[in-house]
């Protein structure tokens, strides 16, 4: 075992010996974690709600492969638990880059954020996939505050837009929440001229702001405008065991740099949900793998095809030939009044939706 991940360390000091040591220990008990846990996956049954907690988030089993759905009435989608952070007592000792042996606890490396190489490659075997249904969205803006709350984004920074949408004048308008779609065949991706936006083997699209020189071209080609840029300096409280940084974490924020929603890869490899499928108190968001054809938002875990085929779901702007990898189901039977998303709202933000909208009453 001891040798594997010498090996390992090898490997990572000649890609990356400009990573901090310590984190580049936890990437290597990352990887070795990932080389002999995974498991083949096998095709999910249909599963129906559950009634567990919503909070009790499904453990996806991301992070190691190691999912496995129970046929027969059971709908529990990982044996995979995600590690706490929390001191083990348990030893391991590394090697630093600089040759130095060192002992570190079990429950400090393994949540730590993936460094750039496994952040660049993607979870293996999977296809993240989100899917909002508008029906159920009144606007409550929760998942936006998970979100900022778990990447240190101050109030006026928001990866999660809310528009008022209406489709004809004879249509009802309704509430819809745009992260960034993740697109499969992505154009800001192609853009970046010094590869800091990437798309991964998972689909998912990060930004290392280790490498982002500001241009903004990215910001210029997204069709969704889902990008934002960093003008100030991050207030990220400075806490001595705090992680380096990470793309799939995109923490700490870095100014003069362009960031956006990241689809949280580092809370699926802890086998956890992101902030805002986990903060929505509406169950709007549905998050999971299409490979395993399995979405939860937390209470529900439905398969995929069927949530997408049975509501008419669709891609916002797809004729752009983007193939985003956020589904959207339409605000039918709808579970609120659009009114009620203008609660807390001020005259003037009340006034700029219905402008939007088309709104004249
Ligand atoms: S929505 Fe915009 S930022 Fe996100 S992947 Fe697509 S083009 Fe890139
Ligand atoms: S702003 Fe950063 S991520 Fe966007 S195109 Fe320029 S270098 Fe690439």
């Amino acid at each position: 075992m001891f040798f594997s991940i010498l090996i390992l360390l090898q490997r990572q000091f000649i890609s990356f010996s400009n990573q901090q040591n310590n984190h580049l220990i936890f990437q290597i008990l990352n990887i070795y974690k990932g080389s002999f846990g995974d498991q083949k996956l096998r095709t999910p049954p249909l599963m129906k709600s559950r009634s567990s907690n919503r909070r009790n988030f499904l453990k996806l089993g991301i992070a190691t492969g190691a999912t496995a759905l129970i046929a027969s009435g059971g709908n529990v989608l990982s044996a995979f638990t995600a590690s706490e952070n929390k001191e083990t007592g348990e030893k391991i000792k590394l090697l630093t880059p600089e040759g130095k042996l060192v002992e570190v606890d079990k429950g400090h490396i393994c949540c730590q954020p993936a460094g750039n190489l496994e952040a660049r490659e993607g979870l293996p075997d999977k296809k993240m996939v989100m899917v909002i249904d508008l029906a159920k969205c009144r606007n409550a803006r929760k998942c936006l505050e998970g979100c900022q709350k778990m990447h240190h984004l101050p109030p006026h920074m928001e990866w999660i837009k809310f528009y008022l949408m209406r489709d004809s004048e004879d249509m009802t308008p309704y509430w819809f929440p745009k992260p960034c779609l993740h697109c499969n065949n992505p154009p800001c991706v192609k853009v970046c001229p010094v590869g800091a936006t990437f798309k991964r083997t998972d689909g998912i699209v990060l930004i290392d702001n280790d490498r982002c020189i500001g241009c903004k071209f990215c910001m210029a080609a997204c069709p969704y405008s889902s990008r934002v840029f960093n003008w100030e300096e991050p207030k990220v409280d400075q806490n001595p065991n705090q992680a380096a940084y990470s793309p799939e974490t995109s923490s700490p924020p870095k100014m003069g740099t362009v960031s956006k929603c990241d689809f949280c890869p580092d809370m699926v490899r802890k086998g956890e949900l992101p902030n805002c499928v986990k903060s929505c108190p509406n169950g709007v968001f549905y998050y999971g793998d299409k490979n395993e054809d399995a979405v939860t938002n937390g209470t529900d875990t439905v398969r995929f095809s069927e949530l997408i085929n049975s509501r008419a779901a669709y891609r916002f702007m797809e004729e752009l030939g983007t193939e985003p990898s956020v589904y959207y189901l339409p605000a039918v039977d709808r579970a609120f009044d659009y009114k009620e998303g203008f609660e807390g709202l001020t005259e003037e933000e009340i006034a700029l939706y219905k402008t939007e909208a088309n709104i004249t009453e």
